[in-house]
C-alpha cells in the first residue's frame, strides 16, 4: 500500500458502472463488436439549440469564471423551469449548479453526512449513494426491496429503520437502477414521515423527464407551495445529463433551503469553483429553449423499453418488471446462478456478466453493484437494432448453460 494515503480515500471504491464501460470501449478499440446495456448515458446527440448555445458562449468570450454557485441566469432559469412545472417560488438563492448531479450529491454529502450519522438508502441503489456517505465517514443503512414489493419501499418499512443516529433518506425517482416511480402519495406519506423525524430528504430527480406510458412523475418539490417550511428538510438534486443527452458537458444542481444553498456554495468555492461557463450556457439554453427534442427522445426510449422489456421476458427463468421511467430495466438472472460453463461455476450475477461479456460480448451491469445480488441491469439508451441483437446473443449465450 502506498505510504500516508488517507484512510478516506482506501475506503473508496471506483464506479462500477464507469469501469465496465471503460472494459467495453478498450475491447471496442481492440476490434470486438461489443453491444452494451453497461453506462446509462443517451445515444442521442446534444440537441442542436444547445450545441449552438455552447459555440455561441465561445464566440460571445464567455470563457471565464463565473460566481461559483454558477451563473445568476442559469439560477434563475432552473427556478422558472421547476415554478412553472411545480408551482413553486424558488430563487437563484436556493441554488448552486455544479459539474454534474454525482457532483451535486457530493457536496450534500460534504455538508451534511459525517462520523456517528446514518442514511438510509433504498436497495438497489445507484452506485454512488453508499460510496459517498463511506467517504464522509457515515455509515449508509441499506433498506432492502426487491421485484416482490416492486422494489419501493414504504412508511412502515421506514419507521423501522429510523434511529437517533439517521440524518437523511436518499430517494431516487425514477429510479437508476429498478426504473420504479414513487406516486403523489407515496412520495407525501414518506415526506410527512420524515419532517416527523426532523430528517432531510434527498431526492434525486435526474430522470424527471423519462417516464412513460402516461404515468405521472412528482416533484417532491409540488408539496412545497403550499407549506414553505418544507424547504428545511427537502432538497432535490437534479441535472441537465440525462434529459438532454449532455453527459459531457457536467452540468448539475442542488435545489435547497437559501441557508444550505449558501454553505454548499461556499464549500464549492474552495473547491472546484464554477461549473464550466460555456456549459452552463447550453444548460441555460436546455431549460429554457425547445423541449421538442425530449420529446422525441423520450419517444424513442418508450419504444426502447417496449421493445427490451418483451424480450427479456420471453427468456425462460427471467423475471421483470416493466420499468416506469428512467432507461433501465432490471431483471432478475437470479435462476441462471450455479449454473457452469465447460465446468467453471457461474455463482453470481458478477460471474454471469464476465461470462456475458466474454462470451456474448454483450455488455450488462451485475445487480451486485447496485446492492442486489441475483439482478442485472440493462440500460436500453441504446439503438432497437442493438437491443435486438444483444438480446439474441445473450439468449444463446445462456442456452450454453448447464
Ligand atoms: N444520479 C443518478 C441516479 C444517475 O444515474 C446519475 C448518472 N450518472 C447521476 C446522478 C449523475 O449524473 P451526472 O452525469 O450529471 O453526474
Ligand atoms: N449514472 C450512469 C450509470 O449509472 C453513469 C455512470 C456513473 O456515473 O457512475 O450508468
Amino acid at each position: 500500500m502506498l505510504k500516508g494515503v488517507s484512510k478516506r480515500a482506501l475506503s473508496i471504491s471506483p464506479s462500477p458502472t464507469l469501469a465496465l464501460d471503460a472494459r467495453i470501449k478498450k475491447m471496442r478499440i481492440e476490434g470486438v463488436s461489443v453491444i452494451s446495456f453497461g453506462v446509462g448515458e443517451p445515444d442521442f446527440d446534444t440537441p442542436i439549440n444547445i450545441k449552438n448555445a455552447g459555440k455561441k458562449a465561445i464566440d460571445d468570450g464567455f470563457t471565464k469564471y463565473t460566481p461559483s454557485q454558477g451563473t445568476e441566469s442559469l439560477r434563475q432559469a432552473i427556478c422558472d423551469f421547476y415554478n412553472r412545472k411545480w408551482c413553486t417560488q424558488l430563487k437563484p438563492t436556493n441554488i448552486v449548479v455544479s459539474n454534474g448531479a454525482k457532483h451535486s450529491l457530493f457536496n450534500i454529502a460534504m455538508v451534511l453526512f459525517g462520523e456517528g450519522d446514518e442514511v438510509l438508502i433504498p436497495a438497489p441503489y445507484w452506485v454512488s449513494y453508499p460510496e459517498q456517505v463511506i467517504l464522509m465517514g457515515a455509515k449508509p443503512i441499506f433498506i432492502k426491496t426487491d421485484l416482490t414489493t416492486d422494489f419501493k419501499i414504504n412508511v412502515d418499512i421506514l419507521k423501522d429503520c429510523i434511529t437517533d443516529k439517521t440524518k437523511a433518506l436518499i430517494l431516487n425517482s425514477p429510479c437508476n437502477p429498478t426504473g420504479i416511480v414513487y406516486n403523489k402519495k407515496e412520495l407525501q406519506e414518506i415526506l410527512n414521515l420524515v419532517v416527523q423525524k426532523g430528517l432531510y430528504l434527498i431526492v434525486d430527480e435526474i430522470y424527471d423527464a423519462l417516464v412513460y406510458n402516461g404515468i405521472e412523475y412528482t416533484s417532491v418539490l409540488s408539496f412545497v407551495s403550499g407549506n414553505p417550511d418544507l424547504m428545511k428538510n427537502i432538497i432535490v438534486v437534479n441535472g441537465v445529463s440525462k434529459t438532454y443527452a449532455m453527459t459531457g458537458w457536467r452540468i448539475g444542481y442542488t435545489i435547497s433551503n437559501e441557508i444550505l444553498a449558501k454553505i454548499i456554495g461556499d464549500m464549492q468555492s474552495q473547491s472546484t469553483s464554477n461549473p464550466c461557463s460555456i456549459s452552463q450556457k447550453a444548460a441555460e439554453e436546455a431549460l429554457s429553449g425547445s423541449q421538442e427534442a425530449v420529446k422525441i427522445m423520450v419517444e424513442a426510449f418508450q419504444k426502447r423499453r417496449d421493445l427490451i422489456s418483451g424480450l427479456l421476458s420471453e427468456i425462460d427463468g427471467v423475471k421483470l418488471k416493466k420499468p416506469d421511467g428512467s432507461f433501465y430495466i432490471f431483471p432478475d438472472f437470479s435462476s441462471f446462478i450455479n449454473t457452469s460453463f465447460k465446468g467453471i461455476k457461474i455463482q453470481n450475477t458478477i460471474k454471469l456478466c464476465e461470462y456475458l461479456l466474454e462470451e456474448a460480448k454483450v455488455g450488462v451491469v451485475p445487480g451486485e453493484a447496485f446492492g442486489a445480488p441475483g439482478y442485472m441491469r440493462f440500460s436500453f439508451a441504446t439503438s432497437e437494432d442493438n437491443i435486438i441483437e444483444g438480446i439474441k446473443r445473450l439468449k444463446e449465450a445462456l442456452k450454453k448453460l448447464n
